[in-house]
């Protein structure tokens, strides 16, 4: 199937994109890696496609006083490849390893995956598990949102019609700093049956409900007890399987030094 016929606009600046993102019926593209197979099976039939990865503001990885700074556009292998990464925000560099296959590491961007914010997806329960923040402007303003508040639903963020997601923040981890990160999968490179992504005493879940889900270590059995009693079964595991596996992930995070 092919998709249904669109305008392309690649814009040199950030208010030459915003003003085409005045448009209701405008899409962002940027690695393609998850819109454009959404158009090709015409889930998406958007009027204008705005190409972002001409903007170079939206690029690269800094060192901040507090952070780890993360434009939209750096994408999964640039995210591999950073030693600011592995040395500052160690979960994420464990994590990213998981997203997907080498080609589609080579195009997707951490923009792309926070902004999609699929439930299986790993880099929206880091952002939650790190108490990240995320940076998002409109064409006049620039605001600030902690990971927890931005990821809504089922494909649903707070980003509004005429935003872009600019940047994502990730807290610099401190010595004796706990970061955790395991998922399951049927084949490496797929999406998670279920992930944990553990930071201290944040453990982060993904594939267990329509967006990352948050506990709070207590005892084993006291954080094992909460979780969701009956998770949304996918095509090949029941409610029961997925609960089960989510315990598992939990105990190995539990005993890992
Ligand atoms: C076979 C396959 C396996 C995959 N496996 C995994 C996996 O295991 N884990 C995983 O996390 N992902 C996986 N992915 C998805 C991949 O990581 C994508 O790169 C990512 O989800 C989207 O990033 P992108 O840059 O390609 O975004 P795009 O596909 O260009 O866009 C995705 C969505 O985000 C919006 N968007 C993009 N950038 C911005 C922005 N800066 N501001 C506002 N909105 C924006 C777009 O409008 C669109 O709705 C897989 C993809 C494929 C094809």
């Amino acid at each position: 199937m092919k998709a249904a016929a669109f305008a392309y606009l690649k814009p040199a600046s950030l208010p030459e994109a915003f003003a085409a993102l005045v448009n209701p019926h405008a899409k962002v593209l940027a690695g393609g890696q998850s819109l454009i197979p959404a158009l090709n099976m015409r889930l998406s039939s958007p009027e204008l496609l705005v190409d972002i990865t001409g903007l170079p503001d939206l690029a690269g990885i800094s060192l901040q006083a507090h952070s780890i700074k993360i434009g939209a556009l750096t994408t999964h292998a640039q995210i591999e490849a950073c030693e600011l990464v592995r040395k500052h925000v160690p979960l994420l560099a464990q994590a990213v390893r998981h997203v997907a296959h080498a080609a589609i590491r080579n195009r997707g961007t951490i923009g792309g995956s926070l902004a999609l914010a699929d439930p299986a997806a790993e880099y929206p329960a880091c952002a939650v598990a790190l108490d990240s923040v995320l940076v998002i402007r409109n064409k006049a303003t620039e605001r600030r949102v902690k990971a927890e508040r931005f990821f809504k639903g089922l494909f649903e963020t707070d980003l509004k019609q005429g935003e872009l997601l600019v940047a994502v923040e990730f807290p610099l981890a401190k010595a004796g700093d706990k970061s955790v990160f395991l998922e399951l999968t049927r084949r490496h490179g797929d999406y998670a049956i279920v992930g944990l992504a553990a930071h201290n005493e944040r453990m982060v879940f993904l594939g267990l409900d329509s967006k990352p889900v948050l506990l709070q270590k207590k005892t084993l059995r006291q954080t094992k007890d909460q979780l969701p009693r009956n998770p949304p079964a996918d095509l090949y595991h029941s409610s029961a399987t997925k609960r089960h596996l989510a315990g598992v992930l939990l105990e190995r995070a539990w005993n890992t030094p």
